[in-house]
Parts: structure tokens; C-alpha cells; sequence
């Protein structure tokens, strides 16, 4: 009898062989499913709770791919790919998990009749290769010599990114908004510059840019009615320091035993504190805004003098308004000269809706602006929040590089066609992976057509008949119920962001074709429940 011989620690899963490949290629394609009817102009939406009771309803891949809280180990992949996506590009993140998905649907049947990954790996990466060559090729430059044209094409691109998300009915009136925003921008365009903030109320027309710094009306006490509200050219003191009588008292023990020595110390703090007021007023600051809290008497300091102050400004308002309206924050009051302080054109507080906004205008230092969105539900405004940043990524995106293809299908098709056309010269067991790829890109026209209802078979047919014809960029037309030259009808994208999806999803499926085995430390999954008698479903276990 042989020596049984124990390897791993007892409790350990241990799966392997096809059957794992085979299972976890099913773990992605329940992920896919959970997906795949967002996509589109007429994709629906998801609505999620998680475990606190929130709720989010969202058409975006991303975010539902992360509220989904996967804890498969191979699909958590399919994650990963989203939030990549989001992060380099910020839109596709739908066509990226459904393309990874479909790929390997399409190349299942090869794993389950033997074919030995690596090969499959080599002609995925192969045909990759190829598409991504022929992408290249085919993008259009657009023409960026006068700056009208320009804003019109990148409000076109905007109008294409919003039409699948819940404000599609206002996607013109967006997409202008968008576009002013991101060329108020300076040429780095950083994205940390353009503010989002949501009022509740109101109607979605009645969002509006501001181009400058704006945020919400803070605490603020007594006193604070009788500050003006508007000034020109102020200069502006950004501060990290607490106004109030009780701050000194709280950093020290101090130990009395009579009245005299407790007045004493009331009012060194009334002077500590009037001495502090009184710096920023000699600085010549007009407006001055502090992290920590300013108190009552403070509040009605600065209202006699004609200055305006307001305290707990969020970190990040307050770091923005020092970018731009140039300025330091203070911990001190002391070294308050005109380096340190800001200035912008205009300052202003403004009612919109309920809520009370600062807002400074005309800044000099860097080009900053701030949607202030207006809506009913919190969670429609902050789906609206979510399709503006796809939207403002896509037209930033294409600010920075020139080429676009057309969208809704019709750049899948076409690579597609190209993929089959060169299998087809391939001997040997490349080419049928290779043509397996070519019909897995097809799942982009397939479910745009699907999601809107339409007849997807026939839509299909017919575009392959176009692409065999040479038609380039005839995609899924959702107006129409038909197909149509997609960039004739300006539904473009950046052939970036379709280069990166199709890598990431070719990565991503490299990556799940190549785990033979998992192996599960019993105490790696800490505080989940036991492992044991099909309580694994799901988790990397054969389903
Ligand atoms: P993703 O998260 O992948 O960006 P979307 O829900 O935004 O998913 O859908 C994007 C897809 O919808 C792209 O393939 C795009 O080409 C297509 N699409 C967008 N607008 C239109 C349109 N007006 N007609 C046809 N297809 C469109
Ligand atoms: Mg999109």
C-alpha cells in the first residue's frame, strides 16, 4: 500500500483540470447576464441595494459591476476589467465585460473538446493584435482647425455618450453644458477641476455651469445675515484655523482656585481671539473661508467690517479654491500678506432651489468650473452625476486624441469581418479560434438591437451584408429600427476607448483561460461561513 501523502492543510478546496476552466467560464457569463441589458441607447437599468439599504439605480457597467459585490475569484475579473475601463477611459465599461464574456462563450466548446489553453491563448492574443492594428487603421482624424467645428463635433460625441443614460431626453441640453465645461478647461484638462454638485428640486434645465468654484452655503451663526453678499475682485483668505472663543480651552489643563485667575484667563481668550480677528482684517481680506468652525462672535466681527466669512468648508471645495483663485491655506494667522491670499472677479452668494451657494466667478489661477445640478429624486441626480462624468470622459477623450470610429456596432462588425476574412488564410486550429473571436465581437450590435427590442438576427444579417460590401460603418440605427452609417449619424466614439476595451477584454480572458486550479485556504476567506457540502456554489466550485 502506498503512503497517502497530505500536501495541502485539511479543509483546503482544491479544483482543477478542464472541469475548473469550464466553471469558472460560467462564473463570467452569470456576470454577463447581470449586465448585458444596460447596453445601449435603449439598455435598461439596474437597480441595486446593498446591505446598508441604499439604493443606486445605474446604467453604468461600472458601478453596477461594483456594487454587485462578486466573491467568485475568476469573475471577480470581469470587475476589474469595468473599474479599469472607468479609470483609463470613463465609458464602455459594459462593451468591455460583454466582450470579455462573449469571447469566452465562444471559445468554451475548444476548451471542452481538449484544445489546449496556450493555444487558445496564443490566437486570442493574435487576433487582438490584429484588431487592434485594423482600428488603427480605420479611425477617423477629426478636424480640429477651427474651434467652432471642433465644439461641434465634441458635442455631437457628448450627445452620443448621454443617449443611453436616464437624461437622454435633455442630451442636448447636456452635451452643450459638458462641452463649455471641459473647454473652460486649461490644456492639461484635469478632471478634479470640473466640480459636480447636486441641489434636489427643481427641473433637470435648470442645472447650470458655473465657471468658477461653487459649493454649498456652510453652518454659519448669527450675524451672518447682516455680511454683504457680493463682491468684486475680493481678496480671499483660505484658512485652516478654528474661530471660536472655547478653542483655546481645549488644547490645554489649566487648574484655578479663584475667580480673579478664571477671568484672567476669559479674557486672554477674548483677546487670543480678537487678536487673530483682527490680522485677517488688516490683511485687507474680504472674504475668508476656514476648514474648522467660525463662531458667533467672529461671525459678527467680520459683519461689521463689511467682510464675509464662512466656516466647515469641505476640504475638497477649499483646496479647488485655493487652485483657483490662487492663495495658500493658512494654519496661522500671521504670515497673512498678499501671496497668501486669493482673488477672483466676482464673489456671490446665491440662492438656488433651497440651498444657499458661494460661488466665486473669474478665477485667474487655473480654469476650474462646477455643475450645479438640479433634479428630482437623490438618485436620479446622481445617475445624472455618473452619465456627465462618462460624457465629460468622452469629450475630454477626445479632445486629447483626434480619432473616432462609429459606434453602435458598427467598428465590432467590421473587425469582425476583417478577423473572419484572415482566419481563412490561417491553417490549422487558428483559424477556427480566430474566426470564434470574430463572432464573439459581434455581441455588440447583437445586444444594442436586443436591448431595444428589435429583431437582432435580422439586424445582424443585414450588417454582415453591408460589411461584405465594404460599407465600413454601418451600425445598428436605434431611431430607425434598422441599420445605417453610423458616422454619418455622428454616433462616434474615440477609437481609444475601443482599443482599450477590446485589450483589457482579451487580458481579462487570457487571464481565466489560463487558471487550471484553485486552491482555497480554508481560513482565506475570513468570516465567511464554512466550506463544506455544496455550501462553495459560486465560489470557484464546478456549477
Ligand atoms: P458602455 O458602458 O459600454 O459605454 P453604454 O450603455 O454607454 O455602455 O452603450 C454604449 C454602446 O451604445 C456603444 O457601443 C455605442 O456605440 C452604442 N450607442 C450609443 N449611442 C448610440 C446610438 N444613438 N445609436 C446606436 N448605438 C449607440
Ligand atoms: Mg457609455
Amino acid at each position: 500500500m502506498q503512503p497517502q501523502i497530505i500536501l495541502l492543510k485539511e479543509g483546503t478546496e482544491n479544483t482543477q483540470g478542464k472541469q475548473q476552466l469550464v466553471s469558472n467560464i460560467n462564473a463570467c457569463q452569470v456576470v454577463v447576464e447581470a449586465v448585458r441589458t444596460t447596453l445601449g441607447p435603449r439598455g435598461m437599468d439596474k437597480l441595486i441595494v446593498t446591505q446598508n439599504g441604499k439604493a443606486t439605480i445605474s446604467n453604468d457597467g461600472a458601478t453596477i459591476m461594483k456594487l454587485l459585490d462578486i466573491v467568485h475569484p475568476a469573475a471577480k475579473t470581469l470587475v476589474d476589467i469595468a473599474k479599469s475601463q472607468d479609470a483609463e477611459v470613463g465609458d464602455g465599461t459594459t462593451s468591455v465585460v460583454l466582450i470579455a464574456g462573449e469571447i469566452l462563450k465562444q471559445l468554451k466548446p475548444f476548451v471542452d473538446e481538449g484544445v489546449h489553453s496556450r493555444i487558445i491563448i496564443k490566437s486570442l492574443r493574435r487576433a487582438t493584435q490584429l484588431a487592434v492594428d485594423q482600428i488603427n487603421k480605420l479611425a477617423v482624424k477629426i478636424d480640429k482647425r477651427s474651434p467652432e467645428s471642433t465644439r461641434e463635433l465634441l458635442i455631437k460625441c457628448a450627445a452620443t455618450a448621454l443617449s443611453s443614460k436616464l437624461v437622454s431626453q435633455q442630451k442636448g441640453f447636456f452635451s452643450t453644458l459638458v462641452v463649455d465645461a471641459v473647454m473652460y478647461l486649461d490644456e492639461l484638462l484635469p478632471l478634479d477641476m470640473i466640480g459636480i454638485k447636486k441641489v434636489q428640486g427643481g427641473a433637470l434645465e435648470e442645472s447650470l455651469l458655473v465657471r468658477g468654484v461653487a459649493f454649498k452655503k456652510t453652518f454659519s451663526y448669527a450675524g451672518f445675515e447682516m455680511q454683504p453678499k457680493t463682491y468684486k475682485n475680493p481678496k480671499i483668505a483660505l484658512l485652516n484655523i478654528e474661530l471660536e472663543l472655547k478653542a483655546e480651552r481645549d488644547n490645554a489643563e489649566i487648574r484655578l482656585d479663584n475667580v480673579e485667575e478664571y477671568q484672567k484667563i476669559v479674557d486672554a481668550e477674548w483677546s487670543i481671539l480678537y487678536e487673530k480677528l483682527d490680522k485677517i482684517t488688516q490683511s485687507g481680506a474680504q472674504v475668508v473661508l476656514s476648514k474648522l468652525p467660525i463662531g458667533d462672535v467672529a461671525t459678527q466681527y467680520f459683519a461689521d467690517r463689511d467682510m464675509f466669512c464662512a466656516g466647515r468648508v469641505p476640504d475638497e471645495d477649499l483646496k479647488r479654491t485655493m487652485k483657483a483663485c490662487g492663495g495658500a491655506v493658512m494654519s496661522t494667522v500671521h504670515d497673512l500678506n498678499d501671496s497668501a491670499l486669493g482673488t477672483c472677479q466676482t464673489f456671490v452668494e446665491k440662492q438656488i432651489g433651497g440651498e444657499r451657494f458661494n460661488m466665486f466667478e473669474g478665477c485667474a489661477h487655473a480654469q476650474t468650473c462646477t455643475f450645479i445640478l438640479r433634479g428630482g429624486a437623490e438618485q436620479f441626480l446622481e445617475e445624472t452625476e455618473r452619465s456627465l462624468h462618462d460624457a465629460i470622459m468622452i469629450v475630454r477623450r477626445t479632445l486629447k486624441n483626434d480619432a473616432v470610429v462609429a459606434g453602435g456596432g458598427a467598428i465590432e462588425m467590421e473587425l469582425s469581418k476583417m478577423l473572419r476574412d484572415e482566419s481563412r488564410m490561417i491553417a490549422g486550429k487558428e483559424q477556427l479560434l480566430i474566426g470564434a473571436v470574430a463572432k464573439a465581437l459581434e455581441i455588440i450590435p447583437r445586444q444594442l438591437a436586443d436591448n431595444a427590442g428589435f429583431d437582432a438576427t435580422n439586424i445582424l444579417n443585414k450588417l454582415r451584408q453591408k460589411h461584405a460590401l465594404g460599407h465600413t460603418w454601418y451600425g445598428v440605427d436605434i431611431m430607425k429600427e434598422d441599420i445605417s452609417d453610423n458616422f454619418e449619424e455622428c454616433v462616434w466614439e474615440p477609437s481609444v476607448m475601443k482599443i482599450n476595451a477590446l485589450t483589457a477584454a482579451c487580458e481579462a480572458a487570457c487571464l481565466i483561460l489560463s487558471v487550471d486550479e484553485t486552491i482555497k485556504n480554508p481560513k482565506a476567506g475570513e468570516g465567511g461561513p464554512p466550506m463544506g457540502g455544496g455550501m462553495g456554489r459560486g465560489r470557484g466550485r464546478p456549477m
